[in-house]
């Protein structure tokens, strides 16, 4: 038996088998010249990588249903791999090339799939610079079968596995709505990471910060998560493991007793209201807010819908065309009837690196202040526009709210606002039906934006406080860096005071005000927002009966009483 501690990342105990997921392998092309004698062997081997990638995934593509609309998303992409590996035209250029430049086929493919890749990224045209990732993508995996290489899929992880890794992509995160995953162990990675904040959506125990793990556990041994405690138990013995039976058990009792509360109103002892409303990353979660009994979604992270898996090898960021979002809008506001739905404009960047044609990126030295969020789609607006359309399309179907992201001044909503009236007027020359009336919001998840809430508050219609980057970005602290983990307080005075101004401005100029970050899924944070007057939370749907019981057991003197401490850092 092994105890290795770290962080928690989200509560709840759970056991599993270790699935140690390997660090990706570099690909390393190497290059020397053939004889001609030799070129024909190259091309042959080629055409037989070729033809086994091909065979590969015609067998993927016959294992697909005709019916689901993620399988026809795959279909299709499938499909135009297929048609990429036989594109006479580049098959030609390549074999003109290797016969004219006789090396090793292996250089001779990397070169000229760059290059093709490289026309298609400077067509102009959409639908061309998006297949210019198919290409990287099509022929990478000849590459690699050429080096004998390879790639983890993601997808190989089974069911009840303890995942044991570096770190996990926002985009690998797939797996845990896909698969029945015991609970997290990783290397890396903050608590307000989105790894973190998708482990507590779908209550999967997570500890995080665990040094050296991945070397010192193997696939296939029985770990205990305990998330609530931030350890993780390798091979316990028979004592531990029975101990642990036990608590998770108790766990599962806990979880059935709160479930009286789906049903009941959020109020303190005394009587006083609250809203929660849910956070969410995907179409399929509002049926978990909507079965959780949420009075709303406070928070639709976009950003999630362009981070779905396609290929065999890799999970891959994807373009959302106005249709594909418009779909994924109205799914929501149809299964939240007419709750509030308040969804947010793309959050791209910063951690959330989303490689998709239509998204424009650049390696920058420090993402999480570079071109992120509204700054992003301030600068290429078409990706606005195109979120705009689909959203004011899917308004009629609910009850729906804009918010903005990571804004700093009254300039870029306005800028916003403007682009926002662009598009309805486009509408409505086109006849198509749209509510004039919805609100734009902004979340106060800057120190500028904390400082000049009382100047936001006039162009905006509501406010939502995103304190896992109010907190990162005030205190200067990475939210997803381990080092600086302790650092990373959500209760440090400068928090809290640009948290007490944002109500404060908010309630001058009488809009309303929520907290939408993880602040908000947490008991001792919650007491401290209710005591500063906070009525609306929004948090991943599981913690949303936790926290009716929380507030059900204090009265509104007490909750004013904690924050006053807070406040005055006593
Ligand atoms: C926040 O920053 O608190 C927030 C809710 O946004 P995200 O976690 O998506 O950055
Ligand atoms: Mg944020």
């Amino acid at each position: 038996m092994n105890i290795f501690l770290g962080i928690s990342a989200s509560t709840g105990i759970n056991t599993g088998k270790a699935f140690v997921i390997p660090e990706p392998v570099q690909r390393i092309i190497p290059q020397f010249p053939v004889s001609s004698q030799d070129v024909e062997k190259e091309w042959n081997r080629f055409t037989r990588a070729k033809d086994k990638i091909s065979e590969k995934i015609k067998r993927q593509l016959d294992s697909l249903s005709n019916d689901s609309k993620q399988d026809k998303i795959q279909r299709e992409l499938f499909e135009t791999y297929l048609l990429m590996l036989d594109d006479p035209v580049f098959l030609e250029e390549l074999k003109t090339e290797l016969e004219g430049n006789p090396f090793n086929i292996e250089y001779i493919l990397d070169i000229k799939t760059e290059e093709y890749a490289g026309r298609l990224r400077n067509s102009g045209n959409d639908y061309l610079t998006e297949r210019a990732q198919d290409i990287c993508d099509i022929f990478g995996r000849v590459l690699n079968e050429l080096l004998n290489i390879r790639p983890f899929n993601i997808e190989q992880v089974p069911d009840g596995s303890v995942i044991v890794a570096k770190e996990m992509n926002p985009s690998d995160t797939i797996i845990l709505s896909k698969r029945k995953i015991a609970g997290l162990a990783l290397i890396e990675g903050g608590v307000s990471s989105h790894v973190a904040i998708l482990a507590r959506n779908y209550d999967i125990p997570a500890v995080f910060g665990l040094e050296k793990i991945t070397k010192q556990v193997h696939t296939g041994e029985r770990l205990i998560v305990d998330g609530t405690a931030g350890e993780i138990i390798q091979s316990p013995d028979e004592q531990t493991l029975s101990d642990y039976t036990r608590k998770i058990e108790e766990e599962k009792q806990h979880k059935q007793k709160i479930l009286e509360f789906r049903d009941k109103p959020a109020q303190t002892k005394d009587g006083t209201k609250f809203n929660l409303y849910a956070n969410i990353g995907t179409p399929d979660e509002a049926k978990i807010a909507a079965e959780e009994g949420a009075d709303g979604i406070g928070l639709f992270r976009t950003e999630f819908l362009f981070m779905s898996e396609s290929s065999e090898s890799q999970v891959r960021t994807r373009s959302m065309s106005e249709e594909e979002q418009f779909e994924a809008y109205k799914s929501v506001l149809e299964v939240m009837k007419d709750k509030p739905v308040v969804i947010r404009t793309l959050d791209a960047g910063g951690d959330k690196i989303i490689s998709a044609a239509d998204l424009p990126y650049e390696e920058e030295k420090n993402p999480m202040m570079g071109l992120r969020a509204i700054r992003l789609t301030l600068q290429f607006t078409q990706l606005l526009k195109t979120q705009f359309r689909a959203l004011y399309r899917a308004s009629i179907y609910g009850n729906l709210k804009i918010m903005l992201p990571l804004i700093t001044s009254t300039e870029q909503v306005i800028k916003a606002k403007e682009i926002a009236h662009q598009v309805m007027e486009e509408l409505e020359s086109e006849n198509i039906p749209f509510n004039k009336d919805v609100p734009i919001g902004i979340m106060i998840e800057t120190a500028a934006a904390g400082i000049t809430a009382d100047c936001l508050a006039k162009v905006s219609d509501f406010f939502s406080i995103g304190t896992n980057d109010l907190t990162q970005y005030t205190l200067g602290v990475d939210r997803e860096n381990i080092s600086v983990a302790p650092l990373y307080n959500e209760f440090h005075l400068a928090v809290l005071r640009l948290i007490q101004k944002t109500i404060e401005a908010a309630n001058d100029q009488k809009i309303p005000i929520s907290v939408c970050g993880e602040m908000a899924s947490k008991t001792d944070s919650v007491m401290v927002l209710a005591g500063m007057g906070i009525r609306n939370l929004s948090m991943g749907p599981r913690r949303i009966s936790y926290i009716k019981e929380n507030l059900s057991n204090i009265t509104i003197d007490e909750l004013q009483a904690i924050s006053a401490k807070s406040l005055n850092n006593l």
